[in-house]
């Protein structure tokens, strides 16, 4: 397989249409970015045997390195405007594998409404490694933080944790771009981000950043798996942010609105660190706390 007819058949297709990408003839994409605005860049890379087997489908691959990225950006409130990606690839991947994959962005690019603007490709003697950059813009200034929450704040999350680790890859991220976008124009979210890495240790990460300590009432937790595959396992990709507790209503009729549910699952305290309690209040301990990155296997 030659590189420059890989990039031509399978990936300037999907530069196509995005006038900053040159249509990846050129050294460097050259991006205009809106008067008033901001961007945001947030890169993720996943490596076969540490973040995935390997054998899945490269469509679904493909969606799922794409669908991660854009969760950082709909947790930061921004709009997606394109990306870059680099393919470290095996001597043993086959065309039909690369046209797959290209065919899983191409799908989603439609969806999520953002293009590829360039990239790299190189062979491997490791395993398949992949890694996509995604830029999206925010008003100046507006960008959602870690670091806003404040004691006394209610604590919401989207949609149902733990539905990732029951179904182990199968199930595709929904990256929610509407509500990040939602919580920055309205003013709603006073910290933001994305659950990645399971709702305790993440929002462990909000309380640092912050200066503040959590407290989550274990019966409130939306969720379908057991409560701590729910709280510790990861790759949820919903949005966990701190709010007034005046907006309450606010928040229920942007979650009717968008159709997204969103919960409240306690509250932003002045110290401490993230405790999880039951009904009678007592606290709740977990053998894990959350994802970590080395020493796990997929
Ligand atoms: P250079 O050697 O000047 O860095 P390359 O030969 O690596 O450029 O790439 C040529 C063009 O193709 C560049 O515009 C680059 O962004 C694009 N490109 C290479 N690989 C990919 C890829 N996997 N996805 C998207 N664009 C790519
Ligand atoms: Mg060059």
């Amino acid at each position: 397989m030659d590189e420059f007819d890989l990039i031509h058949r399978h990936f300037v297709p999907l530069a196509e249409g995005f006038p900053g990408s040159l249509n990846l003839r050129d050294d460097a994409a050259l991006v205009d970015i809106p008067a008033g605005q901001q961007l945001v860049i947030t890169k993720d890379a996943i490596t076969a045997g540490v973040h995935f087997l390997g054998d899945e489908d490269a469509a679904l691959i493909a969606k799922k390195l794409l669908r991660v990225n854009l969760s950082d950006l709909a947790a930061k409130g921004a709009q997606p405007l394109c990306y870059f990606l680099a393919l470290m690839l095996p001597e043993t991947t086959s065309e039909t594998w690369v046209a797959r994959f290209a065919s899983g962005l191409a799908e989603d690019q439609k969806i999520f409404s953002l293009a590829l603007a360039g990239g790299d490709t190189t062979a491997t003697r490791g395993p398949l490694a992949l890694s996509l950059t995604a830029l999206g813009t925010v008003p100046t200034g507006r960008m959602l933080l870690r670091s806003g929450a404040r004691a006394g704040d209610a604590l919401y999350v989207s949609g149902q944790l733990g539905d990732a680790a029951l179904s182990h890859w199968r199930l595709l991220p929904q990256p929610r771009l509407a509500l990040g976008r939602a919580l920055l124009e309205q003013n709603l979210a006073h910290a933001c981000m994305d659950i990645s890495d399971g709702l305790v240790q993440d929002l462990g990460h909000i309380c640092t950043a912050s200066g503040v300590g959590a407290a989550i009432e274990a019966g409130r937790v939306p969720c379908k798996a057991d409560l701590e595959t729910a709280l510790t396992a990861g790759d949820d990709y919903e949005l966990l942010f701190s709010a007034s507790p005046d907006a309450d209503e606010t928040i229920a009729a942007l979650a009717a609105e968008l159709g997204t549910p969103l919960t409240r699952i306690g509250a932003i305290t002045a110290e401490g660190n993230v405790t999880v309690r039951d009904a009678s209040g007592d606290p709740i301990t977990f053998k894990r706390g959350g994802y970590r990155h080395f020493g796990q296997k997929p």
